[in-house]
């Protein structure tokens, strides 16, 4: 078996969507970033990358590339995905926080944590996500970003 760990942060703008976890969640900014800044995703995907051994998103998806412009991240976890499937892994299990002061997130957990399952092909129980803020202390409380943290475990698919 492999784990691996990934985190991520982008900064709050007005002017764009909010996507978290493959969720537009309705609210008066969104996250900066050249793909749609889905700060959950790109902590998963990472996770699971990390327990590859491979490099980070940024080198599979660099933000140089036009071709990606505004991509959905939910195709960034399939890639990252499909990279362990070529190894012989599979998802076991993934669990993530994200770190946000608002907007209330609790209403689009299941929503995320159904899309996130479709992606990483694996049943909804075998992935867990929660939602915390930073009480109001630095950037993230005062609202200037949002972050992820993401635990993936990868478990050999033969055998
Ligand atoms: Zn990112």
């Amino acid at each position: 078996m492999r784990v691996g760990t990934g985190y991520d942060i982008h900064r709050t703008v007005e002017g764009r969507k909010l996507v978290l976890g493959g969720v537009e969640i309705p609210a008066p900014f969104g996250l900066d970033g050249h793909s749609d800044a889905d700060c959950l995703s790109h902590a998963i995907a990472d996770s699971i990358l990390g327990a590859l051994g491979l490099p980070d998103i940024g080198y599979y998806f660099p933000n140089t590339d036009p071709s990606i412009e505004g991509i959905n991240s939910q195709e960034i976890i399939r890639k990252s995905v499909s990279l362990a499937t070529e190894r012989g892994y599979g998802v076991g299990n993934v669990d993530c926080t994200l770190v946000a002061e608002k907007p209330k997130i609790m209403p689009y957990l299941e929503p995320m944590r159904a899309t996130l399952a479709d992606s990483l092909g694996v049943d909804p129980s075998f992935v867990g996500v929660k939602a915390t803020t930073n009480e109001k202390t630095d950037e993230i409380g005062q609202g200037l970003a949002i972050a992820a943290h993401a635990v993936c475990l990868l478990v050999p698919t033969s055998e």
